[in-house]
C-alpha cells in the first residue's frame, strides 16, 4: 500500500507510522521525491484502515498489490505532466516530438539538424553521445565534449536535448548538459543506474528491455522514482521476437496498456521500433492512435551516410511531412475523443 504523507511530516511521526506498520506485520519503506512524501508498505495482508486515523501527518491511503506501485494509475488518476521550462511540456495538451540523429556526429550535423527542428517548430532534439552498439568497432559517439557542443546550441535555440546514459559515473559529468536523460533498452533493468537517476532533479526516459515485458518497465520505472525522482517517461521501442522482416517487434498494444496502468507519460520510438525508414511513419502515427505521449524520431540530413542506424533515419523532408500528419492526427484525435 501505499501512504501519503504531508509535505511537513517530521522523522517521529514518520517513525510512529512504521513502527506501527510492523506490528502490522508489514515492511515499510520511506520515500521522499522532488514533490512528495511516501511510506511503501509491503505485507500479506493489510490492516483495518480506520487503525490510522490516529497519525495526523496522513493525507491518504492506497491499496496498491502491484509489484509497482508509485508509477501505478491507481492511486494517481491524473497523467502526470514533465515540464522541461520555457514552456516545452510532455503529457499536456501537444504531442511531444523529439528528433535528430541516433548520434551526435559533429558541429555540422549538430547545427543543421537544429535548423531543420527551428523550422519545423520542433522543440526536443535527439542524439547519443554515448551509444551502445552491438559491435564495440562501430562508433561509440563523441562523449562528453560532444554532448557540451550538442546542448550549448540547442540551447542557444530554444531546443531541450534528450540523450543517453550508459552508466552512474556518467551522470554527474552530463547533468548540466541534458534536459532529459534516456535509459537505452539494454539498460533497462540496470538497478544501479536507475537507483542512481532516482537521485537526481531531471527528467528521465525509460526505454522498455530488449524482451522485457510491459511488468519488467514499469517495476524498473518504480525504481527511480522509489528513489526520489517521479518525473520519468516510458518509452516503447519494440521487443525481440521471433519475427526477422523488420528490427524489432513495435508492442503498440503496449502503449495503450501503460497508459491504463501508470499515469507516467508514453512516448513511442517507431524509429528502432520497426527500423525500416518507409515504415517509421505508419508506426509513428498508429502510437499517437494508441495514446502516445509523443514520439522519438530519428532524422538526419543524408540517413545514407549517418554514422548509425541509417537505415531507419528520415531525411529531412520526410520528417517535415510526419511532424505535420502526427500534429494533424493529434488534433483530429481530439476532436473524436
Ligand atoms: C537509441 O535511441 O539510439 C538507442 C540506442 O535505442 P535503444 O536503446 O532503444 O536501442
Ligand atoms: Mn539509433
Amino acid at each position: 500500500m501505499i501512504i501519503q504523507l504531508k509535505n511537513n511530516s517530521t522523522k517521529t511521526q514518520i517513525e510512529e507510522i512504521n513502527n506501527f506498520l510492523k506490528t502490522q506485520k508489514l515492511s515499510p519503506s520511506f520515500v521522499q521525491t522532488q514533490f512528495g512524501k511516501y511510506i511503501i508498505a509491503v505485507g500479506k495482508n493489510y490492516p483495518d484502515m480506520r487503525l490510522f486515523s490516529k497519525f495526523d501527518s496522513i493525507t491518504d491511503l492506497h491499496r496498491v498489490s502491484d509489484n509497482y506501485k508509485l508509477v501505478s494509475k491507481k492511486w494517481k488518476l491524473d497523467n502526470s505532466i514533465i515540464d522541461l521550462g520555457d514552456g516545452v511540456i510532455i503529457g499536456g495538451n501537444e504531442p511531444a516530438i523529439m528528433a535528430g540523429p541516433c548520434s551526435i556526429e559533429g558541429e555540422e550535423n549538430i547545427l543543421e539538424t537544429v535548423a531543420h527542428l527551428k523550422e519545423n517548430n520542433i522543440k526536443i532534439m535527439r542524439g547519443g553521445v554515448y551509444k551502445p552498439r552491438s559491435s564495440p568497432y562501430s562508433f561509440r559517439g563523441l562523449g562528453i565534449d560532444g554532448l557540451k557542443d550538442f546542448y550549448s546550441e540547442c540551447k542557444s535555440n530554444g531546443i531541450k536535448i534528450i540523450t543517453e546514459v550508459m552508466q552512474s559515473s556518467q551522470i554527474e559529468d552530463m547533468i548540466d548538459y541534458v534536459d532529459i536523460y534516456q535509459v537505452g533498452a539494454r539498460n533497462s533493468q540496470n538497478f544501479n543506474l536507475l537507483d542512481a537517476l532516482g537521485e537526481i532533479d531531471k527528467p528521465v526516459m525509460l526505454k522498455r528491455g530488449i524482451s522485457g515485458t510491459i511488468e519488467e518497465q514499469l517495476q524498473a520505472a518504480e525504481y527511480i522514482f522509489s528513489n526520489g525522482n517521479e518525473k520519468i517517461l516510458l518509452c516503447e521501442r519494440g521487443i525481440r521476437t521471433y519475427e526477422n522482416a523488420y528490427r524489432n517487434t513495435f508492442d503498440i498494444n503496449a502503449i495503450s496498456i501503460l497508459k491504463e496502468k501508470s499515469h507516467l507519460p508514453v512516448i513511442a520510438d517507431p524509429s528502432h521500433g520497426v527500423g525500416i525508414r518507409k515504415h517509421v511513419g505508419n508506426v509513428a502515427l498508429a502510437s499517437i492512435i494508441a495514446g502516445a505521449d509523443g514520439v522519438i524520431i530519428e532524422v538526419h540530413k543524408q540517413p545514407q551516410v549517418a554514422f548509425s542506424d541509417g537505415q531507419q533515419n528520415l531525411d529531412f523532408r520526410e520528417a517535415t511531412e510526419l511532424y505535420k500528419k502526427i500534429k494533424g492526427l493529434w488534433a483530429y484525435k481530439k476532436l473524436i475523443s
